[in-house]
Parts: structure tokens; C-alpha cells; sequence
């Protein structure tokens, strides 16, 4: 029989009363321990019904992260507001804030969401942590006095690197870089000049580790998952992938289960994948509240390994279920089942194959 590693992406929706207590927060009626007390009662309880679907990898649900793009800065106090915005299929927007002065340092590192996750748990436990490039976007268009961009992107470097190193120095099971912005990178430029350069940025993060370290270090694409609603679905995944496999890690969370032409996108990772690369494939559709059964999970994968070597293959979500903590669109429960049906689902592919 087969083996085939199956992970969550990371994000799982809140409950409804962590959504009251962090708007509540806000507003100052509720105390900063107040509010850590429901992040590790929220996080527990996510844990223990993330072990109830059988998942053999958990990771936190981001309970406490303020997005999966934001908690490195969430509290600097060199931010601006007005920062470079998102657009998304249905019309709604997110916007980044500025940095505004330097020097730039990470505020939260994403290990601390790594040991809260680890005291409720002995299940490995996965952590995810936001790209080099995604944080590039920081960097003002105009330039800041007396901090040039040269020295801006060194000091990103060093945190992005210690982002990852600290999780994997506290015995993660494994890391993964979200990089939702390589595909939006290919409709904002076609010709391709943003995406290498987003590339090349990551790769110099990944470059500081080693080939065993690499080995533990993933990378996630996706076109965006906010309020159901996509920035870059239109994108087409042929164009992306190419250069997406450029990237020296191990392992890579391809959104998959929401792609309407699935053979050109099996065919493109063939001709694409490098040998030591896993390709963990996305079974379970995020931005659809229909529960997959477990036999068309299995379906999905048979049809996979058709294409990728079985050594190669995994399966996982198409994104997390909910990457902004107010994003409330599909129902906790919902994302239970359907990481439960992902997990049967590759059982029942492993014992096929
Ligand atoms: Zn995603």
C-alpha cells in the first residue's frame, strides 16, 4: 500500500464568540487577557476537533493570527494605512498597511502560535508563516528618508528567515510559506517581471537553509480565498507553475480542488516538478460549502498519481478556510467535515494504489 502524507493549509474560521471578544477588544470593553484567554480556549478547541477528523498533521487553525498576511507587523507602530490593495473577483478589497520608517522588524514571530499549539497537542504540528514577498509590498512606491529599499529587503530577509528557523528550531513539523501572491503577481504583470522577482526574493529566504531544512519548508499557491471570493483564478495555472517550481523547497500546497481543467494543471506539474519536490495537491474546494465525499477525494488522487510519482504526491486543502480572522463565510463545522473527508479520502487512495 501506498503512502500519501495529507496536511491542513492552516486557517480554520473562528467561533462566533472570538469574533465578539476581538471586536470587542477593539473597542477596549474586553482586556488584552481577557482576549488571550479565549485565543487559547478557541485554539484548544480547534485542536481537539482537528485530532477528532484523524488528521494525521494539525496545525493551530490561526485562531490568534490576525490574518495569515499580517501578524508579523499587527502592533508595529512605523505603519501607515494607506498601503497596496487587493482586489478580489466580487468587488471587495483588502489593503495592506505602509511601512513609514525603518528599521523593519517583525513584532510576532510565528513560533509563538507554534508553542501555544503544541501544549494542547503530541500530534505533529504544522506552522504557517507569510512569504519574504508578500512583505516586500511594505516598501513605499516613493521611498523612505533615510531608509533605501536596499536595506529595507536585507533587514526582510533576516526576519523571514528567523521566522522560519525559530519553528523549525522548536521542533515544527514542518513549515509553510504562504505565497498567495504568486499567481495575483501574474495579473498584475503579465510579463512575468513581478512574479521572478517574487520568486527570486523567496528563493533568497530558502537559500539560507539547508537541503534537510528544505526538506521541512513548503510553499502554498492559491488565487486568494476572502469572503469566498478569488483575486487571480482567471490566472491560468500553466503560466504560473514553470517558474512556482523554481522555488528551492521541499514541498508544495497547490489550490487544486476548485480548477476547472484538471488534466492541463496534472500535466503542467509533470513537465514542472523537480526530483526531492512533493507536490501536495488540493482535494477539498474551501470556497465551496458542499461536502466532497471521501470516494471523490480518493478519485481525485487515483487520476493524480497518474501523472505525479506517488513519492511525489500529497493531498491537502485548496487554501485555509478562513485566512483573515473576520472572514466568517464558511462554517466551522463545515471545515471539520471536509477535512475529515480529505483524510478517508486519501486512505482509501492509498489502499488502491
Ligand atoms: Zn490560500
Amino acid at each position: 500500500m501506498a503512502t500519501i502524507p495529507t496536511e491542513p493549509i492552516g486557517s480554520i474560521p473562528r467561533p462566533a464568540y472570538l469574533q465578539q471578544a476581538m471586536q470587542a477588544y477593539t473597542k477596549a470593553e474586553i482586556s488584552s487577557d481577557d482576549l488571550a484567554r479565549l485565543f487559547s480556549q478557541a485554539t484548544r478547541e480547534t485542536i481537539i476537533s482537528l485530532e477528532g477528523t484523524g488528521s494525521p498533521v494539525i496545525s493551530d487553525g490561526e485562531q490568534s493570527k490576525p490574518s495569515f498576511a499580517t501578524y508579523p507587523i499587527h502592533g508595529l507602530l512605523n505603519l501607515g494605512s494607506e498601503g497596496v490593495v487587493i482586489p478580489f473577483e466580487d468587488g471587495h478589497t483588502r489593503q495592506l498597511p505602509v511601512l513609514t520608517s525603518g528599521p523593519f522588524r517583525y513584532r510576532n514571530f510565528a513560533v509563538g502560535y507554534l508553542r501555544e499549539a503544541r501544549k494542547h497537542t503530541a500530534l505533529p504540528v504544522k506552522q504557517a508563516v507569510i512569504s519574504a514577498s508578500a512583505m516586500s509590498l511594505l516598501y513605499p512606491v516613493a521611498g523612505i528618508d533615510g531608509y533605501p529599499q536596499s536595506q529595507f529587503i536585507a533587514d526582510l530577509l533576516d526576519q523571514a528567515e528567523a521566522d522560519i528557523r525559530k519553528c523549525l528550531n522548536e521542533r515544527a513539523y514542518n513549515v509553510q510559506i504562504d505565497f498567495t501572491e504568486a499567481r495575483l503577481a501574474l495579473k498584475l504583470d503579465p510579463s512575468q517581471g513581478l512574479l521572478q522577482q517574487f520568486i527570486s526574493l523567496n528563493n533568497q529566504v530558502l537559500d539560507r537553509f539547508t537541503a534537510e531544512e528544505r526538506s521541512r519548508i513548503g510553499i502554498h499557491t492559491c488565487p486568494g480565498g476572502d469572503h469566498d471570493s478569488t483575486h487571480s483564478a482567471d490566472v491560468p495555472y500553466q503560466d504560473l507553475l514553470p517558474l512556482f517550481f523554481q522555488l528551492n523547497a521541499g514541498n508544495f500546497y497547490l489550490e487544486y480542488a476548485g480548477e476547472k481543467d484538471k488534466i492541463s494543471v496534472l500535466e503542467s506539474i509533470r513537465h514542472n516538478i523537480r526530483p526531492g519536490q512533493r507536490v501536495f495537491l488540493g482535494v477539498t474546494d474551501v470556497l465551496n460549502p458542499r461536502i466532497e465525499t471521501p470516494e471523490e477525494i480518493r478519485d481525485l488522487l487515483l487520476q493524480a498519481a497518474e501523472y505525479i510519482p506517488l513519492n511525489q504526491l500529497g493531498s491537502t486543502d485548496d487554501c485555509g478556510f478562513s485566512p483573515f480572522a473576520d472572514d466568517i463565510s464558511t462554517a466551522r463545522e463545515i471545515a471539520f467535515e471536509k477535512i475529515r473527508a480529505r483524510v478517508e479520502g486519501t486512505k482509501l487512495a492509498e489502499a488502491k494504489l
